[in-house]
């Protein structure tokens, strides 16, 4: 295994950015602050456990601050009442900032949370900039709608911006599920308070600085960093902010629901966990793709992602075969230094998260599970957290390993008979977000794309993903959908106007 190289390119600039020290301080009306009570709380490098930064740690005092510099912004109209082709002038150029700072954005985001360099800079930074200009686009394109009303009446259907949004985003794609937020709520001509998570704030306050300098009103956009039971309950209980979209765990979701209760019924758009189901017919004609395609979207991002397809169901007939593939095609996913551009797989977040995943692989033992991949820790004289991509064989549907998200580099292969079997299997848990099924019967697989109960469903194939189409889940997967047009329904309200005409 490839174990952190000091002397390599990625290194020497990591090194570089942290001689010059990387400014913690949150950022409020177009300022950089310290938090009102000078709290501050370490920014720890999964890596290899170096601290990289010290960070503000907001509280109430400051997201008060935040939301009040928000509402002024919106209040005056500084960026609501600018022409739409002017403010799609300054999102374009925002995210021609953040395609420009590509290099630093992905390496704050590589030190920060643990990801390879190469996907860093191959997916989140032109993702995210990709996000910022295509709602940037969208906001000189949409038009509103007169209702088909007599003649003695006119009636205007307008969309409003909701006021300040706040943006409460997690770890495992720190700049991208910001983005995902910030590019249908500034457009729509909403101001944003954004909360990165504390595990990794580091690039959120960046966007916030190109922002500026792309021509964003001061106020407009602001990032407050802080732990969730501080900063980020302040400001989902708080009641001057109109919306929160929250992206997270499902624990966490269900408490947006209850700060909104107990403030001001604000809007909340929960984009949460997942369980999803991707299921392997014997008929496929292509099982080797379907074994890498199930491995490399499962070891993607650690397997840290919302959407990874960690319940792998096989089809009786070819599971020997196919699982002994699953092993072969794992060792590319050893663990490796996120910061050599050959890495597939990086660090966990923290040392939490691996205690996590470790947790799960010893329940999966323990429920009598075949560990047929990985299973251990890996690199661990490094000091930073690497757990080996793990392939559970023999899980049945009602173990932990299968119910529960474990979000690490852990997959669980259930066996199924009938398709019946592998639907009842698939939409037996309490999470809907993705669904995969690969079958060379057109049959087949439309019908079973129509029964599986998840907001997308990926046939003969689990990698398509484009900001054009929406991402969200059913059940306790959470309710909002964020991307394409259909995002603008979270950061906007219908009004309706009504005119006599004489
Ligand atoms: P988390 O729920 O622990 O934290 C998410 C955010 O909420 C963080 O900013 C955190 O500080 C904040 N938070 C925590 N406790 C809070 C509280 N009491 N009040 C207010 N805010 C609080 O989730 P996480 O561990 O950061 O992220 C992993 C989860 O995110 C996984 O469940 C994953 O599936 C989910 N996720 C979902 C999507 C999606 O689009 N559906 C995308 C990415 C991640």
């Amino acid at each position: 295994m490839n174990a952190p190289n000091p002397q390599g390119l990625w290194h020497a600039r990591a090194a570089d950015l942290l001689a010059r020290g990387i400014d913690g301080r949150m950022l409020i009306d177009g300022h950089r602050y310290n938090a009102t009570d000078g709290d501050l709380f370490d920014c720890v490098s999964p890596i290899d456990g170096r601290v990289i930064a010290r960070v503000a740690r907001g509280k109430q005092a400051d997201i008060d601050r935040a939301v009040q510099s928000a509402r002024a912004a919106f209040a005056d109209r500084r960026w609501a009442g600018m022409p739409p082709a002017a403010r799609k002038k300054v999102l374009v150029a925002f995210a021609e900032r953040i395609r420009a700072a590509r290099d630093e954005l992905a390496l704050l985001e590589t030190l920060d949370m643990g990801k390879p360099i190469k996907n860093a800079l191959s997916a989140d930074v032109p993702a995210a900039a990709r996000c910022i200009q295509w709602y940037g686009e969208a906001v000189d394109k949409i038009y509103d709608e007169v209702a088909p009303t007599p003649d003695s009446a006119l009636a205007l259907i307008t969309r409003q911006p909701v006021g300040v949004v706040g943006a409460i985003v997690p770890w495992n794609y720190p700049m991208l599920m910001a983005s995902w937020k910030l590019g249908p709520a500034l457009a729509a001509g909403n101001s944003v308070v954004l909360k990165p998570s504390e595990k990794s704030p580091l690039s959120a306050l960046r966007l916030a600085e190109l922002a500026l300098e792309a021509g964003l009103p001061e106020g407009v956009f602001n990032v407050v960093p802080g732990f969730g039971h501080e900063a980020g309950e302040a400001l989902a209980l708080h009641m001057d902010v109109d919306a929160i979209g929250f992206t997270g765990s499902t624990r966490i979701g269900r408490r947006m629901l209850d700060y909104s209760s107990r403030s001001n019924l604000k809007r909340v758009y929960n984009e949460l966990g997942g369980k999803s189901a991707n299921v392997v017919f014997a008929d496929f004609d292509d099982l080797d793709r379907a074994a890498a395609t199930a491995i490399g979207s499962m070891f993607y991002n650690q397997g840290e992602s919302c959407n990874a397809p960690s319940r792998l169901l096989v089809q009786e007939d070819i599971a020997d075969a196919f699982v002994k593939r699953l092993a072969e095609l794992t060792p590319p996913y050893a663990p490796a230094d996120p910061l050599d551009p050959g890495t597939a797989l990086g660090a966990l977040v923290d040392e939490t998260q691996t205690k996590t995943v470790m947790g799960y692989i010893q329940a999966g033992i323990d429920e009598g599970a075949h560990c047929v991949a990985g299973g251990c820790r890996a690199l661990e004289s490094s000091g930073g957290q690497y757990v080996a991509p793990t392939v559970f064989d023999g899980v049945r549907n009602d173990m932990r390993i299968a119910r529960e998200e474990i979000f690490g580099p852990v997959l669980s292969v259930i066996r199924f008979k009938t398709e019946a079997e592998a639907v009842a299997i698939a939409n037996d848990s309490a999470y809907g977000l993705h669904a995969g099924v690969w079958s060379s019967n057109l049959d087949r697989a439309v019908r079973v794309s129509r029964a599986l109960h998840a907001g997308t469903v990926h046939v003969n194939q689990y990698d398509e993903d484009d900001i054009t189409v929406p991402f969200g889940g059913v059940k306790q997967s959470g309710n909002g959908r964020d991307k394409s047009l259909h995002a603008f329904d979270k950061y906007t309200e219908l009004k309706t106007t009504w005119m006599r005409i004489g």
